[in-house]
């Protein structure tokens, strides 16, 4: 049984990230979305609101792909998370050159620490590639439009959040 772990903040949900959790549910048997409680990122949704917008997006997502999709919230070191739900493959989404640096430090350090966990990058489909969870949350406080890169769900709860509901 191949067993990916997607991990993340995930705050919130957007469309660049399942676009990376539906690529990656070609790749493994099951999917475990690792949501990050990161309190260093002063999240806006709290770690139990973060993994019940993965776990309704992932609904769709593994009833589409056929694969188990499961939400773990961790607060250790991803090599650890990776060793509790069994993955043997990290996934990670690649936007730009800027999550190049980060994320080389990030293979290098955990495979110093388990050499047998692979790091598999995945790329966005193109319209998805800009998305990022900290510009959506700006752009819906300056009242902007949000409806492409987050999805009806999550756009209602991002408004209800900011007191623009
Ligand atoms: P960030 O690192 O921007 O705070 P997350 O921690 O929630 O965002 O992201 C989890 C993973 O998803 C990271 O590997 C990140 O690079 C990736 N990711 C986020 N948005 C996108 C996107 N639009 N396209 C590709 N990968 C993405």
């Amino acid at each position: 049984m191949r067993i990916g772990l997607y991990p993340g903040t995930f705050d919130p949900v957007t469309l660049g990230h399942t676009d990376i959790i539906r690529r990656a549910c070609a790749l493994v048997d099951r999917l475990v979305i690792g949501v990050a409680i990161n309190r260093d990122k002063g999240p806006l949704f709290t770690l139990e609101e973060r993994v019940a917008m993965v776990e309704a997006e992932c609904a769709k997502l593994a009833e589409e792909t056929g694969t188990e999709i499961v939400a773990h919230p961790f607060e250790n070191l991803l090599i650890d998370c990776a060793h509790d739900v069994g993955a043997q493959i990290i996934v990670r989404g690649l936007r730009a050159v800027t999550d190049f640096e980060y994320e080389y430090q990030m293979v290098g350090m955990n495979r110093a620490m388990d050499a047998s966990v692979e790091t598999v990058f995945l790329m966005a489909e193109a319209k998805y590639q800009a998305i990022a969870s900290k510009l959506v949350k700006e752009i819906a406080r300056l009242d902007g439009d949000i409806s492409k890169f987050v999805s009806p769900e999550v756009r209602v709860q991002l408004l209800e959040r900011l007191g623009k509901g």
